[in-house]
C-alpha cells in the first residue's frame, strides 16, 4: 500500500516517531510499500527532505499549507526554492504541497490565502511537479485556482461534492481519499467516490489524523488505509487488495515513481 498522504513530524509523533517509520517501511513483511509526506511550512518541508534520506521509500513534497499564514516567511517564495533545491538533491521530491485554501477558521486572509496558494501552483508547474491540494470550505475559488493553471496533482482529503469530483477529475487531476471515507455518516464522500474512475483514485491516511474505525479515536498510522481500500471496495465492487494496488499504482504514476508490486 502507498499512503500518499501523511505528517509524521506532527507532534503526536514526538515519542515513537522514528519507531513508527522503521517498524512501517523497514520491517519485512510491512503492508506498506510507500509514504508521501505532505509538507505544511519550512521545518516541515526540512523534516520531509531529512526522512527522506533515512528511508528508501519515504518520499517528500516541500510547500506552505493555508494555515501556516501567521509564521509564513515574508520571502517565501526565495524559502520555497531553496527548498526545492534541497529536496531535489535526495531524489525524492515528489510534489509541491500541501498548498490550497482553507476558509475554516475564523480570521482567515482569503486574498493572502489565494495569493499564495497561486504563487505556489505557478512555481509547480514551472518545476513540472504535481501538486498536493488542500481544500476546505472554498471549492469555488480552489477551482478557479485549479483551472488558471491545470497543474497535475491530487485533491487530497476529498470532502466535496460528487460534482466537485467531477470538475476536479475533468481537470486531469487525482482525488484522494482519506480514513473519513469510512466513517458512518461518510454519505456524501461515498457518492463523491461513485464519481471517480479508479485510474484517478489515491488512498491516504493524513496521519496522525482521520484514523477509520475500527481505529477511530487512535492515532492514525498508515497501514490503516487498508480500512479505506475496504470501503473503496465494497462501493467499487472490487477486492480490497485489488484497491491497493491499483492506488499504489497511481500514487506511483503522478508522483514518477517507479511502480513495483509486492
Ligand atoms: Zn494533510
Amino acid at each position: 500500500m502507498f499512503d500518499s498522504h501523511c505528517h509524521y513530524d506532527d507532534h503526536a509523533f514526538d515519542e515513537d516517531r522514528y519507531e513508527v517509520l522503521d517498524r512501517l517501511l523497514k520491517e519485512p513483511g510491512s503492508p506498506v510499500d510507500k509514504v508521501c509526506h505532505a509538507a505544511t511550512d519550512e521545518n516541515s518541508s526540512l523534516f520531509g527532505i531529512e526522512t527522506a534520506l533515512k528511508y528508501d521509500n519515504f518520499y517528500t513534497s516541500v510547500g506552505f499549507h493555508p494555515e501556516c499564514m501567521d509564521t509564513l516567511p515574508e520571502d517565501y517564495m526565495t524559502k520555497l526554492e531553496e527548498l526545492y533545491v534541497k529536496a531535489c538533491a535526495t531524489h525524492k521530491l515528489v510534489a509541491v504541497g500541501e498548498i490550497g485554501l482553507d476558509y475554516h477558521y475564523e480570521g482567515y486572509d482569503k486574498e493572502a490565502q489565494i495569493r499564495l496558494f497561486d504563487h505556489q501552483i505557478e512555481f509547480a508547474v514551472k518545476k513540472s511537479l504535481p501538486v498536493i491540494v488542500h481544500c476546505r470550505e472554498a471549492t469555488q475559488d480552489c477551482l478557479d485556482v485549479l483551472n488558471n493553471y491545470v497543474p497535475s496533482g491530487v485533491v487530497h482529503c476529498f470532502s466535496g461534492s460528487a460534482e466537485t469530483a467531477k470538475q476536479v477529475i475533468g481537470l486531469g487531476m487525482y482525488i484522494g481519499f482519506t480514513g473519513a471515507l469510512a466513517f458512518k455518516n461518510a454519505k456524501k464522500a461515498r457518492r463523491a467516490l461513485e464519481e471517480v474512475p479508479m485510474d484517478r483514485l489515491l488512498l491516504e491516511t493524513d496521519c496522525p489524523y482521520m484514523a477509520p474505525p475500527p481505529y477511530r479515536g487512535q492515532r492514525c498510522e498508515s497501514y490503516m488505509i487498508e480500512e479505506v481500500a475496504k470501503v473503496v471496495a465494497e462501493i467499487k465492487e472490487l477486492d480490497p487488495q485489488e484497491v491497493l494496488d491499483i492506488t499504489n499504482r497511481n500514487a506511483c504514476r503522478l508522483f514518477g515513481i517507479e511502480y513495483k508490486k509486492g
